[in-house]
């Protein structure tokens, strides 16, 4: 488990500064826009509570041709070319089209921050606390910067609307224990007797295995279920991590503030995969910030384009979010059965996988880095 790093009491020192960005969460969709910014020339801060990498946010399951395209496979931990679902009345095997792989966090966001490094890039540790315009009030002091982004999770820290409060809000929520052990399949339970409208999981990581429960109804609570799972799979329920994950898409642009991943609701819903559309969202959003430090654009401008491009997104979250809500109906009932079966078919799970896929496809990843001389908002596949 991580250790904890971050500075506290005495050791934390004032920070006052103006920056030419300030990228706020050091997590996927702040680290995906700090690597688009590099050798931009902009003085760019990023600032998190903890310390890059310190606090695990995820089971860290991901198309692994989007590790590969990143140039990030050295944090991979294990790949699986198929899933494995079970209900109560069978277990279904679903041939993929493109492998999932688990990776290691701090890994990962090593890497990132290493591909996003150079001179003008650098990292503090604050808790942010609001925001009045162009600046961000932190718990260490006032940061000043015209290109702000917010990356800090479901909470949209920075936005100064009514403040969304889970359970009453359009959220699910996810559980998951960290015990060591080892195992050879991707799996997915849905199962009333776990969660009566979600699923549990096991993803394998190494010696390791994460395993979890995640309910699309944030009324229903995942901790005594989470135990129960790792129970019968004869494990112990170490490490715990969770949070509430974002079902809907919120304002991408709000009052000059740039928000991507969670606190944008980039996380998609049914299968709250977030972590390559944090990325990919930041890497949309980055490529606009660098367009307006390179001045081939103004501010103005890159948060029109960058508010359309998640827009542009709308009609595949509602219908992700419909199917969601379909299956949390289903899932006491024979046929949730009857739809896991339909995807043993090759050919009705490659159909519906590759366009799950398409939603934040891993060619953009050399698409942003192709618009380091061409701006390119291009509309989603
Ligand atoms: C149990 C569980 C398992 C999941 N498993 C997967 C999975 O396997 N694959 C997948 O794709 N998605 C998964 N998700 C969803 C995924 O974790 C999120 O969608 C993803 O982490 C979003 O990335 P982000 O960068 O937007 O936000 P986060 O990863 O939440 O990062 C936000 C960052 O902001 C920082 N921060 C927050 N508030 C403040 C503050 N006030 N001041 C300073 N810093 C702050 C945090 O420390 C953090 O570093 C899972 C979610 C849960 C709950």
């Amino acid at each position: 488990m991580p250790v904890r790093a971050t500075k506290r009491g005495t050791s934390r020192t004032r920070l006052e500064r103006d920056c030419d960005v300030l990228v706020c969460g050091g997590s996927f969709a702040g680290l995906a826009v700090a690597r688009e910014l590099a050798g931009s020339g902009a003085r760019v801060l990023m600032i998190d509570r903890y310390e890059i990498g310190e606090r695990q946010t995820s089971a860290c399951g991901i198309p692994t041709r989007w590790l590969e395209a990143l140039e990030l496979t050295g944090s991979l931990r294990q790949t699986f070319d198929e899933l494995v679902v079970h209900t109560p009345h069978r277990t279904s095997r679903w041939p993929l089209p493109w492998s999932f792989s688990t990776f290691d966090y701090r890994e990962l966001c090593a890497e990132m921050w290493t591909q996003a490094s150079d001179q003008a890039l650098e990292f503090e540790t604050a808790t942010v606390i609001g925001r009045s315009a162009d600046t961000v009030f932190t718990d260490r002091g006032e940061l000043r910067a015209p290109l702000i982004v917010d990356g800090l999770g479901w909470r949209r820290v920075l936005s100064n609307a009514a403040p969304i409060q889970p359970p009453h809000a359009p959220m699910s929520r996810g559980l998951e224990v960290h015990p060591q052990g080892r195992g050879e399949e991707m799996e997915l339970w849905l199962d009333a007797r776990y969660i009566r409208a979600g699923y549990a999981w096991s993803f394998p990581a190494g010696d390791e295995l994460r395993v979890g429960v995640g309910s699309f109804w944030p009324e229903h609570h995942v901790k005594e279920p989470t135990v129960r799972v790792a129970r019968d799979l004869g494990l112990p329920p170490d490490g715990y991590q969770g949070n509430w994950i974002p079902h809907q898409l919120r304002r991408a642009v709000e009052d000059g503030v740039f928000f991507t991943g969670d606190s944008a609701g980039h996380c998609l819903p049914l299968t709250a995969e977030g972590i390559r559309t944090a990325i990919y969202f930041g890497l949309a959003c980055g490529r606009e910030l660098r367009a307006v430090i390179e001045g081939r654009t103004t501010r103005e401008q890159a948060l029109a384009r960058y508010g359309a491009f998640s827009d542009a997104h709308e009609r595949k979250f509602r219908w992700l979010l419909a199917v969601q809500r379909m299956i949390g109906q289903i899932t006491p009932s024979r046929a949730a059965t009857a739809v896991t079966r339909a995807f043993e078919s090759r050919r009705v799970s490659h159909w519906a996988f590759e366009h799950y896929l398409a939603i934040a496809p891993p060619t953009f990843v050399g698409a942003a880095r192709r618009a380091a001389s061409r701006p390119l908002v291009s509309s989603p596949a």
